[in-house]
């Protein structure tokens, strides 16, 4: 069986949730199962062939993979936060979702600047997630290695706003 068939196997679709006429893919039972994880997680740093010094994720979802790939590959994480979750001084990028605004925040010192960030999360679906990410990488003075992501729901064009980075989906839909 591909990664691409065990995240197919594994990923949960909820019709109908959060709202009418959405269908969330839940990817928490391919978290679950010990090879779909390890499997995901391997192809995610293979994906970036080592050419990263920290793997950041975003809460929470993004948390999960992020530990996963630094441990795989031997460096370390940066947690990118929800406002209000970081001790020290931060940066902060606030975005848009379909209702409301959302913020984001990362320690300015946590990484020596020039350091080469690879961002991962479960899922890309606007790319205004991962876009407020890349700003406060950028502001922190680091380099964004590239974005890895368990999916990409390709219809919502969420690339588009990642700037030319490179970006890595295991499975596109
Ligand atoms: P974006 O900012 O529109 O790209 O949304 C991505 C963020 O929302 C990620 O952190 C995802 O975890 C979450 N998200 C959006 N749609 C879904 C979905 O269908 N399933 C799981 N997570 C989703």
């Amino acid at each position: 069986e591909s990664v691409e068939q065990m995240i197919d196997r594994l990923c949960a679709k909820i019709p109908d949730y959060p709202e009418p006429g959405v269908l969330f893919r839940d990817l928490t039972p391919l978290f679950a199962d010990g090879p779909g994880f390890k499997r995901t997680v391997e192809a995610l740093a293979d994906a970036f062939d080592g050419q990263f010094d920290c793997v950041a994720g975003v809460e929470a979802r993004g948390f999960i993979l992020a530990g996963a790939i630094a441990n795989v590959a031997g460096c370390g994480v940066l947690p990118v936060r929800k406002e209000g979750k970081l001790p020290r001084e931060t940066f902060k990028q606030s975005y848009q979702l379909e209702y409301g605004s959302a913020t984001l925040e990362v320690h300015t010192d946590d990484l020596p600047r020039g350091s080469r960030v690879l961002v991962v999360d479960d899922l890309l679906a606007t790319g205004g997630t991962l876009e407020a990410t890349g700003h406060l990488l950028h502001r922190a003075g680091l380099h964004i290695a590239g974005f890895g992501l368990v999916m990409e729901l390709t219809d919502l064009r969420g690339r588009a706003k990642l700037g030319g980075h490179r970006v890595r989906a295991l499975y596109r839909v």
